[in-house]
């Protein structure tokens, strides 16, 4: 993993709701607080539906935010000038979870990958514009003669590539990568996650990790949080949160890992939640995981527990450590 150096990014109480009808409003994140070192990779995870990738998209500026802000180097990217908002976009890269979805079937592979080159100038003519495409194809472990191919003609590992070639070519510092792997057969996935972590290492890059994958999200993370109904209820280094999770919904998300040893995986204790995930347009008062929780007192239903640190940055939202 990267040297970490100062905080890239602080996520302060964001909130992202839509409006669905005059009188409900579906809150998707819902004041969530997180920061990102440079070099760091955090893992943001939690069922589909919780907020995540809604989170990542506003955090890179893609979605305005409710309430909340991002700062981004210290400046709040929903409130950027016109030439910083410019910067901003090329400093900050979204690598999609669908790779097919995301490129322009019209367009050739490396049209995709130079467009947003020529968004920012950053080559002086043809030759170099075709040359810096090819470093980028090979760059991803593709070939230079991928470069006359339409995204059809490309298996789903290669369209991912292309992908994560796309974000490069503007040369970001910070990468929000939601569900990278999730579209792509599990003989490919470790590929993809090496090479992002190769990148990470050779470009000094600062991603935010989105995935529902746990064993996944060890492998690349420094930190990972969960998030539960559009809050993060447990936030720790990647070590911490896999050896001592706190929080009884991280509980139960990571006793559905398997395990590689087959004796450990036997005797291995699923836990099994009760009733899904309430709707976001009208999530439980107090802590939104306690309609499925078996320890839930009274307090639960009355006040919504703080992300307090329980010590060496290992952050939990539950009274039962909250005393
Ligand atoms: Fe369960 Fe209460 Fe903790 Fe929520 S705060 S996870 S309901 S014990």
């Amino acid at each position: 993993m990267a040297k970490l150096h100062e905080e890239l990014i602080q996520v302060n109480n964001l909130k992202k709701y839509f409006r669905i009808s005059r009188k409900s409003v579906l809150k998707a994140v819902d004041d969530v607080s997180f920061s990102i070192k440079k070099g760091e990779t955090l893992g943001l995870v939690g069922e589909s539906g919780c907020g995540k990738s809604t989170c990542g998209r506003t955090v890179v500026g893609l979605y305005d935010a409710t309430g909340g802000s991002v700062l981004y180097e210290g400046k709040d990217v929903h409130r950027l000038k016109k030439d910083e908002k410019l910067q901003f976009k090329k400093n900050a890269q979204y690598i999609f979870q669908d790779p097919y979805a995301s490129l322009d079937p019209r367009m050739t592979i490396g049209d995709i990958i130079g467009e947003g080159m020529d968004v920012h100038q950053m080559h002086s003519n043809e030759k170099e514009r075709t040359a810096r495409i090819h470093e980028l194809l090979e760059l991803v472990g593709l070939n230079p003669e991928h470069a006359v191919r339409y995204p059809h003609e490309l298996s789903g590992g290669q369209r991912q590539r292309v992908g994560i070639a796309r974000a490069l070519a503007v040369e970001p510092e910070f990468i929000v990568c939601d569900e990278p792997i999730s579209a792509l057969d599990v003989s490919i996935q470790a590929q993809i996650v090496n090479l992002l972590i190769e990148l990470q290492e050779n470009l000094d890059l600062t991603y935010l990790f989105i995935s529902h994958d746990l064993s996944m999200v060890k492998h690349i993370s420094n930190r990972v949080a969960v998030m539960y109904l559009g809050v993060i209820v447990e936030l720790a280094s990647s070590e911490e949160l896999y050896k001592n999770a706190l929080h009884p919904y991280t509980k139960a998300l990571m006793s559905a890992i398997p395990v590689p040893d087959p004796d450990v995986e036997s005797s291995r204790e699923r836990i099994i939640l009760p009733g899904d995930v309430p709707s976001p347009i009208n999530p439980p008062p107090g802590c939104k995981f306690q309609g499925r929780c078996k320890y839930a007192m009274p307090i639960c239903k009355e006040k919504t527990p703080e992300l307090v640190d329980q010590g060496d940055g290992h952050f939990v939202s539950c009274y039962l450590h909250n005393k």
